[in-house]
């Protein structure tokens, strides 16, 4: 598909056209760290049609990862004989004592990666360490830490493990609309999560819930004609299952990593940050792969621990507030001084509306005073304002 900025153009004025045969607003979500950034990134929120807001659901893995699961990371690297070996993002989410950052700090001995057989390569030379791999990430991150144990497994290399906190996207969508606390008129289905699993997996929220969805990819080409064809689906009451991400994804995805991800993985109920206990939406390992487990290893048990004071990640997962809505947001919150993961990720909603959005304390206040105002009906939003997200 070509990218033009004519065809762009072509796209809004199509999203242009169904917000105002609509004539009432409508909210679509994303549920993809990528979308998120792409989307402040190119400036999409400031030239959609006033009516209609894109808002971002939990689709950043670092921020929906439950603050227990930090815990049992940090607590795992300071036992002594463990290399805690984790992305980069992750360093500097805050637990209940402080963060992997701080505990290297301690002494602790914990590596950034960039691939599983990165702490696998780790684990070969390293015989007289045990090596865990902290593996954070939806479907797409999760077929790597498939073959990984699998390959840790065929070599042999038993002092390496991984603490698996990967997470399924599609079952966190329906506990957000079961939990009736979102009002979304459609899905911007993501583009790296659909490479694996197929867009055919969104139909049940077509059928059951009666709401749009379109698989869409991150140039802003693709973004904006997800949004129309989501728009268009609204305006004539049709909703449907659209792919506009055809070059990458397939209805049924990628059969190969589906293989990999059941023959090493099984569901299971997990803890959400936002969401709370969702229902078969982890991968832990299979009994067969119980030697490669670090919570069977180390007997690890995850303990419920409250999210940082103050903090509103939860909800900003979930699109029911905006960061502008946090009271901490840019204030004692900033990339520098992150309080909570939303802030820390560079996929994170916190982060790309400090970076691309709301940059000074004072913008921030201003904000804050603006949605006070238009709570009490004083107020007409601005595009792309806090009134976004709401
Ligand atoms: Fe959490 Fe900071 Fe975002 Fe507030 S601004 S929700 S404290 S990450």
């Amino acid at each position: 598909m070509s990218r033009t900025p004519a065809e762009c153009g072509e796209a809004l004025g199509r999203l242009r056209a169904a917000a105002a045969a609509l004539g009432r607003a409508v909210r679509f979500m994303e549920v993809c760290g990528t979308h998120t950034v792409s989307a402040f990134r190119c400036g999409l929120h400031s030239v959609m049609p006033e009516n209609v807001t894109l808002l971002s659901g939990p689709g950043c893995p670092v921020c929906v990862t439950a603050q227990g699961e930090i815990d049992l990371l940090i607590d795992l690297a300071l036992r002594g004989d463990v290399t805690l070996c984790t992305y980069g993002d992750m360093m500097r989410v805050t637990g209940s004592s402080g963060s992997l950052e701080k505990a290297r700090g301690r002494g602790a001995d914990v590596r950034v990666v960039y691939s599983p057989m990165d702490a696998l390569a780790l684990a070969a030379a390293r015989p007289d360490r045990q090596v865990v791999f902290a593996a954070v990430g939806f479907e797409t991150t999760a077929p790597g830490t498939a073959i990984t144990v699998l390959e840790a497994r065929r070599r042999g290399i038993g002092n390496f493990s991984v603490l698996a906190s990967h997470k399924l996207v599609m079952p966190a969508m329906l506990a957000l609309l079961e939990s009736g606390r979102i009002n979304v008129q459609g899905f911007l289905c993501p583009g790296h999560v659909s490479v694996i699993t197929g867009s055919e997996v969104y139909r049940p929220i077509v059928e059951r819930y009666g709401l749009p969805c379109v698989v869409a990819g991150f140039e802003p080409l693709q973004m904006a004609l997800g949004l129309a064809l989501l728009a268009e689906m609204v305006r004539d009451g049709r909703p449907a299952l659209e792919n506009v991400y055809r070059q990458a994804v397939s209805a049924d995805g990628n059969r190969r990593a589906q293989q990999v991800l059941r023959e090493v993985f099984e569901p299971a109920d997990t803890t959400w940050r936002g969401l709370g206990t969702v229902p078969a939406s982890a991968l832990v390992l299979r009994e067969e792969f119980a030697p490669f487990d670090a919570r069977r290893r180390f007997h690890l048990l995850q303990r419920h621990v409250p999210e940082p004071p103050g903090c509103r990640c939860g909800e900003v997962i979930m699109g029911v507030c905006t960061p502008a809505q946090c009271r901490l947001f840019a204030t004692v919150c900033n990339p520098t001084n992150p309080v909570g993961p939303c802030m820390v990720s560079s996929e994170g909603t916190c982060q790309a509306w400090f970076k691309y959005r709301r940059t000074t304390e004072a913008q921030a206040a201003q904000e804050r005073g603006g949605i006070a105002a238009m709570e009490t009906g004083g107020t007409r939003r601005a595009p792309g304002s806090a009134r976004d997200g709401v």
